[in-house]
């Protein structure tokens, strides 16, 4: 692997009931503790305007990014403009996950499997 993904939790402004059963803080603080990603953190609405504002900027690093929150066709569609103004792709370096309804473990376990699919190549 060229380079290790970073991983951002979008957490819908921390008030939707798809997030409900997961503690996100340790959710995410288990990411970046337990799997080897370059960081992570947590962002409270990604696809409102400042989100755009935040996602233009922290994309100029040209890192790829591993992004946990709604369905990965609407974050495909959400941020494919953020992604292409910084000269990315949402097709090649954005993994999208769907992490609603999902419980701490099952979250994080979802997203050590696919960093375990990147270490392997697979992705
Ligand atoms: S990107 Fe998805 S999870 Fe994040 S705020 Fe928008 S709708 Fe909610």
């Amino acid at each position: 692997m060229e380079s290790k993904y970073g991983f951002i939790m979008c957490v819908c402004t921390g008030k939707c009931p798809g997030f409900s059963k997961m503690d996100m803080w340790d959710f995410v603080n288990r990411i970046r503790v337990e799997l080897p990603v370059e960081y992570a953190f947590i962002h409270p609405q990604l696809c409102e305007e400042d989100g755009d504002r935040f996602l233009h900027d922290f994309l100029q690093a040209k890192r790829k990014v591993i992004i946990g929150a709604c369905a990965p066709s609407m974050q495909k569609k959400l941020f494919r403009d953020a992604f292409s103004k910084a000269g990315l792709s949402v097709d090649t370096d954005l993994i999208a996950l769907d992490v609603r309804d999902m419980t701490t473990n099952e979250a994080f376990d979802k997203v050590a499997h696919v960093v375990e699919s990147i270490d392997k190549g697979e992705k």
